[in-house]
């Protein structure tokens, strides 16, 4: 068993025909799938596929390159609904890589669903790219703010600012492929307990498959690939980043 902290595989957008294939394949390979919301549609699409799903959990929230086309009120109708299987908040967070929205637009937005994750004591997945300086002051004026630092690519600064604040580290497919040797001596260094895996699924697809699309059920090749770095057995890192994961999301498997 193990969990995917992250993955897409609820979007129509992204899976318009083979869904319930890639979701078979998926809980074939034992694997607990966190279907995470981009905009309302598709956090509402998480919600109804996690709800007819076994193995599967929704997080809502308003990415940050949707944020000029979103609005709040309709990840806080999905809160207010008290749908069981919502486990978490995201992915929100800050983009300046790609900044599709503008930067004060983003601010607020994190602002906001920060405000709700506290109102609703939920866990959050964080997608933070290249805007670290402009995250921390937003997430330090919240107290109780947990999650995890989705495909975390940024400094050893950066992680150790998370890690000191409470934060899991979520590794993916980036990890099996990346050429970097600071981001090859992260994924080995930052020690078991901190970690939780992914896929990003249908982004991201790790080795040997690049260039096809990603699957949760690739999840246990991120798996395979920290067991070598780190000199442990797979079996070890499923059931650390497992119990991990739970500690933040609560049960799941
Ligand atoms: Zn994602």
């Amino acid at each position: 068993m193990v969990i995917d902290t992250h993955c897409h595989i609820h979007d129509s957008e992204f899976y318009p025909e083979n869904r319930e294939d890639v979701y078979r394949q998926s809980r074939d390979a034992g694997v607990v799938m966190l279907c995470i919301g981009t905009t309302v549609r598709s956090s509402r699409e998480a919600v109804a596929f996690a709800e007819t799903h076994e193995g599967c959990y929704a997080a809502v929230g308003i990415h940050p390159h949707d944020g000029k086309d979103e609005d709040v009120a309709g990840i806080r109708q999905l809160l207010e609904e008290g749908h069981k299987k919502i486990v978490a908040i995201g992915e929100i967070g800050l983009d300046y890589f790609y900044e599709h929205s503008p930067r004060d637009v983003q601010r607020q937005l994190l602002h906001d669903q920060l405000a709700l994750a506290q109102e609703f004591n939920l866990p959050v997945s964080f997608h933070v790219r290249d805007a670290y300086d402009d995250f921390w002051p937003i997430f330090d004026s919240f107290s109780g703010i947990r999650g995890i630092m989705h495909s975390f690519t940024d400094t050893q600064h950066n992680l150790e600012q998370g890690l000191k604040r409470g934060l899991l580290v979520g590794i993916n497919g980036i990890s099996t492929f990346t050429k970097e040797e600071s981001q090859q001596r992260l994924y080995t260094e930052v020690p078991l307990e901190k970690i939780v895996l992914e896929t990003d699924a249908p982004f991201l697809t790790p080795k040997p498959f690049r260039g096809k699309m990603n699957l949760p059920a690739y999840v246990g090749l991120v798996a395979r690939h920290q067991a070598a770095l780190k000199g442990v057995r797979v079996e070890d890192v499923e059931q650390a980043t497992t119990d991990n994961a739970e500690r933040v999301f609560g049960k799941m498997t």
